[in-house]
């Protein structure tokens, strides 16, 4: 065996496939030299990802980015990276060659990633893919703040639910997260400051979700965060750090002391749960915290978390 794999590690560095390794929280672990020729990667750095290509794009290398501003795009492509088993896609350098790139998640939050050069392949259907992919994004993405919107959400929902139920992760919580008292905000300071709050919300949470877990908006200040493998008690630390987060946040010029707060319903994932279940049970822990004064944490039969 060990000889097997002292073969496989050999020749996987020396080939001309892209290959790469990354942990649970998305940083660099191994890549090939093919790999770290492509992304301009030292043989001793171990960058995380979202600061990889950052600097990549300041220099105008790596990855073509097609999209208005590169935070933008980092947000959307963070929310849906890493968050299912197996994904592949198209995806080309800003040195000409375009690859086929599989990312394989393990359990763990370990990822794989191998690309193949298909620059010669299929050129006259790029566009059309090009269109597809483009496509595909946006209808993943929700508008307004550019984070992952209730179809994709929904779907982590199944994945998570699915697993349990067939025992092959045992823990798994989803929390509602609602904005308290947002028509008021509204109302009072005009629908543009409300969607403000929105983004503010959105973008801040959004950079406090660990790479396993799925955020997205379900509608109006309505948000779910859906994590795989995570006990109540865990979940109720996570949430209860993006409440305190929050607090803290001051999205307005005008007025430029206003802030803001969100309540949240916590439910963990039981084995005969369907998504329409957990959510309702999450539900109604968001209504009890609603109940109790907002700004706070319910967990579904567990009671409150830490108010204040
Ligand atoms: P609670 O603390 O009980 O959650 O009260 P709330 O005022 O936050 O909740 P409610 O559901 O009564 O009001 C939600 C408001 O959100 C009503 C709607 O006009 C507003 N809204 C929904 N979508 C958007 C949006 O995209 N932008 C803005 N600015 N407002 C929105
Ligand atoms: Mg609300
Ligand atoms: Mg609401």
């Amino acid at each position: 065996m060990d000889e097997i794999f002292e073969q496989f590690v050999h020749l996987a560095s020396a080939s001309a496939t892209l290959i790469a390794l990354y942990d649970a929280d998305d940083r660099l672990r191994y890549a090939n030299e093919a790999f770290r020729a492509a992304y301009f990667v030292e043989p001793d750095e171990t960058p995380l990802w979202p600061d990889l290509m950052r600097r990549n794009f300041d220099l105008g290398r790596g990855t073509v980015i097609r999209a208005a501003d590169f935070e933008a795009w980092l947000r959307s492509t963070l929310s849906r990276r890493g968050k299912i088993g197996f994904r592949a896609f198209e995806t080309d350098l800003l040195d000409g060659r375009w690859f086929w790139m599989t990312e394989t998640v393990q359990k763990n939050g370990w990822m794989l990633c191998i690309a193949g050069d298909i620059t010669s392949l299929r050129v006259d259907e790029r566009s059309v893919r090009q269109d597809r992919d483009q496509a595909i994004r946006a209808s993943q993405t929700d508008e307004l703040t550019g984070i992952a919107n209730r179809r994709f959400v929904m779907a982590r929902i199944e994945d998570m639910v699915g697993h349990v139920a067939a025992r092959e992760r045992g823990d798994g919580c989803l929390a509602v997260l609602d904005i308290d008292n947002f028509k008021y905000i509204n109302d009072r300071l005009g629908h543009q400051a409300g969607d403000l709050v929105l983004r503010d919300f959105a973008h801040r949470i959004h950079q406090n979700v660990r790479r396993s877990d799925c955020f997205g908006r379900v509608g109006g200040e309505e948000f779910l965060l859906v994590m795989p493998g995570t006990t109540a008690g865990e979940a109720m630390v996570i949430v209860e750090r993006m409440l305190a987060l929050i607090r803290m946040s001051r999205p307005l010029a005008d007025p430029v002391d206003f802030s803001y707060t969100f309540s949240a319903g916590i439910a963990a994932c039981r084995e005969a749960d369907s998504v329409s279940d957990i959510y309702r049970r999450a539900d109604q822990a968001l209504y009890a915290a609603k109940m109790a004064g907002r700004n706070r944490i319910w967990a579904d039969g567990g009671g409150q978390g830490a108010a204040f």
